[in-house]
């Protein structure tokens, strides 16, 4: 998954993802400072009395009546289209199952873990005693040769806390989408971004108080003593403070060369070579089952060198408490209801939520993650139409059409270039709202007993968890799946995936404000239409532009040309770099270029169909886009969205439309107007 291209939503969709803190910010802080404009999203920002021209800040001037509307739901800190859509999801799945009835198998697979989730008497009974035994089996452990004997003897679904000190798996090669490889990734860490280990930030604290105060209530309520608890959760975080520098920052994630980072193959000698005692190689073929291989993929070299120099029967307690600590914190979700209810709190602690909210609300999240695809269907069968995946299939055609003439314009590129550039164009796989074949997501060979049959929800899991690792092990020696789909259909989410060449449209996207079947042409390109033209415009990005149509990452560009499109990206880059949501903040715009490439490509493209369009309403396709990037936000969860490789909402808005003399035209914006940018100025790549 790491190798697929971060969606376009992702820093929308705060929802489910935001990494918010109680910021330690200084009161003297004036955060209507920003520049070129004022950080419109951040609330308070905006009131009755601020000034709103829509040729200096046309972010503020079109949405301000709107965002002093807004309401903060469902305990979440920010409001806007996206939120209001991911709550809407919510209530469309929880109703499935209140009054749905399974029709098919895997239908009746997700029901009955429903059942299992709310068999609140026999979760009660079972109290966190499944637990105990697999951190007692840890407990045993008295030497290195007893812990590997354990990561290959233990059954996979049976270990504490697999695929955490290191974790393995399959995958199309890098370079060629058809040979499929073995890789090795890195440590997971509590804290989950390696440079909280050395610089805290609030996200990082919130989440070191979630997680520890998740973890020691946990392991007290194990029958550890308090002292006990806290010992181990500080033996776990220090092992993991000298493992995280080996570890790429999230940083180091969204810059450019981190995909030639990450392709590293190491013979199998190599690999052993490296590991010293620690089992990868094992654990690959005992615990999984693959076969031998000649060749491997580290992700991470530096990691898995420190890795194994820490696994030493030095540190084997530091090991097992690292165990321990993430398998108790993994685990509290199926278990009683207090130990639910802590990891409930514990995992969206970076959202401020307080209050559990009903098991109807939110248990369908739970079968979600545990069988997505049995609830997609429900979901699709349920809430999405094939005439509204026709239309928005017919929309994404047409933009297609539309890059074809970017790219013959495109004055940097030779024509043999821009013929490979079309072929990769008209080979994008559209995968709009949800798959026309549910065959490939079938959980014909999962069974568990339902409630009623005395099964619980642990056995529940670990039937799945099982199901899902022999599942991806028996996909290493398949043939590809070309065409499956790996983001779900009821996702508020779209994507393009460089790594098959395929763009994704979300069904829970396309809903209520973002896309309604009653909408004219100016209002869907200007809402879902701009996501739909941004996830194909990422075929041509940074990143996308270093994988061919097939979606192998092999130069298909002249060196010549590709020293052409780096300057444009590091000017783009600079223009990011020069803005401030506030004075005194600032970020690398190098993380910002492949979204802010693929959102100005985006309006490019609709600007052009756009023009073969009889009596088009630009203000109204102009508004429509402003509109879909509305939001209001508390100031404690923007400090995550400063390092997401997505710009904040009003300067996706503001920087988009500013590059265009179809924006500045139409508007009448002139040199002494804030919205203005000098046509030497603009930094659209295409
Ligand atoms: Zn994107």
């Amino acid at each position: 998954m790491i190798r697929k291209t971060i969606s376009a939503l992702t820093a929308l969709m705060m929802l489910l993802t935001v990494l918010g803190a109680a910021a330690e910010t200084a009161p003297e802080v004036d955060y209507t400072t920003g520049t070129p404009w004022l950080f419109v999203d951040l609330d308070g920002n905006v009131t009755e009395e601020t000034d709103a021209n829509l040729k200096d800040n046309f972010a503020l001037g079109v949405n301000k009546a709107i965002v002093l509307k807004l309401e903060y739901k469902g305990g979440i800190p920010a409001a806007g289209i996206i939120e209001d859509i991911a709550l809407q999801a919510r209530a469309d799945k929880a109703r499935m199952f209140r009054e749905g009835t399974p029709d098919s198998h895997d239908a009746k697979l997700a029901f009955d873990l429903y059942g299992l989730l709310t068999d609140w008497d026999s979760r009660n009974a079972s109290g966190i005693a499944p637990l105990k035994e697999q951190t007692d089996e840890i407990e045993r452990i008295s030497s290195i040769e007893d812990l590997n004997r354990y990561f290959t003897e233990v059954p996979y679904e049976e270990q504490l806390a697999p695929d955490t000190l290191w974790s393995c798996g399959n995958e199309s090669s890098m370079t060629d989408q058809s040979v499929k490889e073995l890789f090795v990734s890195g440590t997971a860490l509590l804290l989950e971004d390696s440079a909280e280990y050395t610089a805290e930030t609030p996200v990082g604290r919130t989440l070191w108080e979630a997680k520890t105060g998740l973890a020691r209530r946990m392991l007290v309520k194990l029958g550890y003593t308090e002292a006990e608890a806290d010992a181990k959760i500080e033996a776990c975080l220090s092992l993991e403070a000298m493992i995280a520098p080996s570890l790429p920052t999230e940083e180091d994630q969204g810059l450019p060369d981190f995909f030639e980072k990450i392709n590293n193959h190491f013979t199998r000698d190599e690999l052993a070579e490296a590991c010293g005692q620690l089992p990868v190689i094992p654990w690959f073929e005992k615990t999984l089952g693959y076969p031998e291989q000649d060749s491997y993929n580290v992700y991470y070299p530096e990691n898995l060198s420190k890795l194994a120099g820490l696994y030493t029967e030095e540190n084997l307690e530091l090991i097992k408490s690292y165990l321990i600590v993430h398998g108790v914190i993994g685990q509290a979700a199926f278990l009683d209801r207090e130990c639910y209810e802590w990891e409930y709190l514990c995992s969206h602690a970076n959202m401020g939520l307080t209050i559990i909210p009903k098991d109807a609300d939110v248990f369908a999240e739970y079968i979600e993650m545990q069988l997505p695809w049995a609830l997609e269907r429900l979901y699709a069968d349920t809430y999405l139409h094939a005439e509204d995946k026709e239309r928005l299939t017919v929309l994404a055609k047409q933009m297609i059409a539309a890059w074809h003439q970017i790219i013959e314009e495109a004055d940097f590129l030779s024509d043999e270039t821009k013929a490979k550039a079309i072929e990769k164009l008209e080979s994008i796989d559209l995968r709009i709202l949800y798959p026309d074949d549910w065959t490939p997501y079938s959980y014909s060979k999962v069974n568990f007993r339902s409630a009623a049959d005395g099964g619980t929800l642990y056995e529940a899991v670990r039937a799945i968890r099982k199901y899902n690792m022999m599942k991806k092990t028996e996909s290493f020696s398949a043939k590809p799946e070309k065409g499956k789909w790996s983001l779900k259909p009821s996702s508020i989410n779209c994507n393009y995936s460089s790594s098959d060449n395929s763009v994704f449209i979300g069904g829970g996207f396309a809903r209520g404000e973002m896309y309604n079947s009653g909408m004219t042409d100016e209002e869907i390109m200007g809402k879902i239409g701009f996501f739909v033209a941004h996830e194909i415009s990422h075929a041509f990005d940074r990143s996308g532009a270093d994988t061919d149509k097939d979606g192998n990452r092999v130069q298909w560009w002249k060196d010549e040309e590709l020293a052409v499109f780096s300057e444009k990206n590091q000017r783009l880059a600079d223009y990011f770099s020069a803005i401030h949501p506030w004075e005194g903040i600032s970020w690398n715009g190098e993380t910002k270029t492949g979204e802010a490439c693929a959102d100005m490509g985006a309006m490019k493209c609709l600007l052009l169909m756009a023009k073969e369009k009889e009596d088009f309403d630009y203000d109204l396709f102009f508004r429509s886009f402003a509109g879909a990037f509305v939001r209001k936000v508390k100031l404690e969860p923007v400090y995550a969205d400063f390092q997401n490789v997505h710009p904040l909402n009003y300067l996706r808005i503001n920087t988009t439309l500013q590059q265009y003399d179809e924006f500045l035209d139409f508007y009448g914006i002139k040199e002494s107007d804030g919205m203005y940018l000098d046509p030497e100025d603009r930094v659209n790549i295409w």
